[in-house]
């Protein structure tokens, strides 16, 4: 599957979640609102009942609406009118409150009328008949109905309950909604700067990719014009031809070395592996840098204990990471330079130790050395050149030999790199 591919079904499954979580959370509400519904007709039972007791005996309220609704103002001294309203409310405030000690705290309306439709009492407010949509009828008995000798009804109204079940959920919705955007805004965030960033790696590999091979014709055909003419000239100038053709040499290594990062890059770190004995390279290696040492007045001191040193390696590339490693030890040592260069054999490990007394690293450093393009700041080791590779380079190489590198260094005391790879068991 290429890449492409994946990323379109991964975008579909990302969005289909969303979708399916929004779906479930529609779901969990609507079964929310069928809970809040039973659970209101439960609680309007008990209170139809409570509502009922409260006003079948005579008491105080009932007594006060029996008057209202016999027009007897005899005993009150006080207009009819007056003691309508006054039960009117009296009887809301009874209703409101048994709806209260049941946790009901929304709207209503009552009508208070008989079974021949004759209106007895209202409530002080009321909807329009359009609104009121839920009605609990009460049969009342006892004392009310005696009085006037008619069958009563108290009616409740409720209106507007699926806005009042929402209120209820509230607590839920709004806060699921918002994790659900959230999450939306997270991932599609993630995404953006994923896309951002793999594309912007993209370019500045290509970018390095092309300049350096801008830069190796040229290097190229120095070279051979340095090798020529070095073949030509006097004792004179010979020494300045070959300090051209040893820079010419490790400007090619240089460049060699951003095209295999820049290639290991696009293979997906994979690299041609072969069974051999490593020791004869290293011998080669450090015959080399012994020439070049002693051309910079460097004190290079090198230990190779053991016999054959059998890895399943890429002698290539792991050339060139040591040999970065000694380049760095050089670059990064002021004066005095003396570099130890030791290897060894330790636990079916094969142990290669690069050592300077150079400036050193400090603890927070240590820990991004291996970055990509990282250089440390301070102080004045940008006299120094370097792009931060060389030793992300040499991390890559060693991890696809399954090997470890570790660092112990102490800012002004010097440094020490050293490589661990496992030798090969049949
Ligand atoms: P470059 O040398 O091109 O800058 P490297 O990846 O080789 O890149 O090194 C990264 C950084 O680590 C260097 O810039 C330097 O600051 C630090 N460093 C590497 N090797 C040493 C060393 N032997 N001593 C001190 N600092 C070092």
């Amino acid at each position: 599957m290429n890449g492409k591919k994946f990323h379109i079904i991964i975008f579909i499954i990302f969005i289909i979640s969303i979708i399916g979580i929004a779906i479930v959370q529609y779901q969990y509400l609507r079964i929310g609102l069928n809970l809040a519904k039973v659970q209101f007709n439960q609680k309007m039972g008990l209170t139809v009942n409570e509502i009922k007791e409260g006003l079948d005996q005579s008491n105080e309220l009932t007594f006060l609406v029996g008057k209202a609704i016999t027009k007897d103002d005899t005993y009150f001294k006080l207009s009819i009118d007056s003691v309508y309203d006054a039960s009117s409310y009296f009887l809301n405030d009874f209703l409101k409150e048994k709806l209260l000690q049941q946790g009901i705290k929304t709207e209503f309306t009552y009508t208070l009328y008989a079974k021949d439709s004759t209106e007895y009492l209202l409530s002080p407010k009321s909807y329009n008949n359009e609104d009121a949509l839920l009605k609990y009828p009460i049969v009342l008995d006892g004392y009310l109905p005696s009085l006037v000798e008619k069958r009563l009804i108290l009616e409740l109204q409720f209106k507007n309950l699926n806005k009042y079940f929402l209120s209820q959920l509230n607590g839920l919705t709004i806060p699921s909604l918002l994790f659900i955007m959230t999450i939306l805004f997270v991932i599609i965030w993630v995404l953006k700067s994923f896309y951002w960033q793999k594309n912007l790696i993209t370019i500045t590999n290509e970018f390095i990719n092309n300049l350096t091979h801008e830069l190796k014709t040229p290097v190229f055909s120095i070279g051979i014009a340095s090798k020529i003419l070095e073949e030509k000239t006097d004792n004179e100038n010979k020494e300045l031809v070959s300090m051209i053709r040893s820079q010419v040499d490790k400007l090619k290594n240089q460049i060699e070395k951003v095209l295999e990062l820049a290639s290991l890059e696009g293979k997906n770190n994979f690299i041609d592996k072969n069974v051999i004995d490593f020791k004869p390279d290293i011998l080669n290696l450090i015959n080399d840098f012994k020439q070049l040492a002693s051309l910079e007045k460097i004190n290079f001191v090198s230990e190779v204990k053991g016999d054959a040193y059998i890895l399943k390696c890429n002698s290539y590339h792991l050339e060139i990471a040591i040999n970065s490693l000694l380049e760095n030890a050089k670059k990064y040592t002021k004066d005095n330079v003396k570099i130890i260069f030791l290897v060894y054999k330790e636990d079916n490990n094969l142990i290669i130790s690069v050592k300077d007394n150079g400036i050193g690293i400090s603890d927070n450093d240590k820990k991004m050395v291996f970055e990509k393009y990282f250089r440390v700041s301070s102080g004045d080791v940008h006299k120094v050149k370097g792009y931060g590779l060389g030793l992300n380079y040499v991390k890559r190489i060693v991890k696809l030999h399954k090997g470890k590198i570790k660092v112990k260094s102490e800012i002004g005391q010097g440094s020490e790199f050293i490589i661990s790879l496992p030798l090969y068991k049949k």
